[in-house]
């Protein structure tokens, strides 16, 4: 069964880690090349967005004295190492794909364009869309939400550590209850923090469908494409 023709899947940097302190965890990477590649076996095309916080933020980078902009300039180059990582274990399983960079610097990637990156998803192709929107003070949750919009994808899967969205933050409040569904207008009236703003804004703005869901678990991207109740769906109903 298939609910989606073609998805923005963003994947953390974070969870890149696995259990290291660092870096990038290579059986984690796999598991995620594994999911990704039954993904392409559904018939749905993939575009993702990969994260760079296992390696640099920006933000974290100016309260230790780095300039802000060079810091984030810093945290995008995290993105295009992951994404480099990505596109490895994608290619060892299998998986033809393209890195794409939103900053030019071929050969590592080609230049970002939205015909391009369809055209490569129509042939067949994974696009990892790295160096977030090129620009500093965003993130990629909010390069994520543009590239979803651009692309025309119908949905927008934030893979994270959490199963989904809570009424508190479940790692501190035993009391927290998940929800199944959600309004980006409830998001905002009880400031849950799933995402910065802007880039939930633009979901808001645009129609754009967000499924929060844990990605950490192999197998759990497949069982949102087809459909089954895990995670939290965001929309504007
Ligand atoms: N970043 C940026 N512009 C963007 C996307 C990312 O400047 O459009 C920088 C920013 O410094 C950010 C870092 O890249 O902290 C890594 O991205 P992010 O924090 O979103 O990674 P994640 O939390 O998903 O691992």
């Amino acid at each position: 069964m298939k609910q989606y023709n073609r998805v923005l899947l963003k994947l953390s940097g974070e969870s890149l880690m696995g259990a290291k302190q660092h870096g990038i965890d290579t059986g984690r990477l796999s598991d995620y090349a594994h999911d990704i590649k039954t993904t392409c076996q559904m018939g749905i095309q993939v575009a993702i967005v990969i994260g760079g916080g296992n390696i640099f933020r920006g933000l974290s980078g100016a309260t230790q004295g780095f300039d802000r902009v060079k810091g984030d300039q810093m945290g995008m180059l995290a993105t295009v190492i992951n994404s480099l990582a990505l596109s490895s274990a994608l290619s060892a399983v299998g998986v033809k794909n393209r890195v794409m960079t939103a900053i030019r610097m071929e050969p590592i990637g080609e230049l970002y364009t939205k015909w391009r990156a369809i055209e490569a998803m129509e042939a067949g192709q994974v696009v990892i869309l790295s160096a977030g929107t090129g620009n500093p003070f965003f993130t990629t949750d909010t390069g994520s939400s543009l590239r979803g919009i651009e692309l025309e994808a119908d949905v927008m899967l934030k893979g994270t550590r959490v199963d989904g969205i809570y009424t508190a933050d479940p790692e501190k409040d035993p009391a927290a209850t998940k929800f199944d569904r959600i309004s980006y207008q409830e998001i905002y009236r009880r400031g849950l923090k799933i995402m910065d703003l802007t880039a939930t804004t633009m979901c808001m703005e645009n129609n754009l469908p967000i499924v929060v869901f844990d990605m950490d678990t192999p197998g759990n991207l497949i069982k949102v494409l087809s459909g089954e109740n895990i995670g939290t769906y965001v929309s504007n109903e």
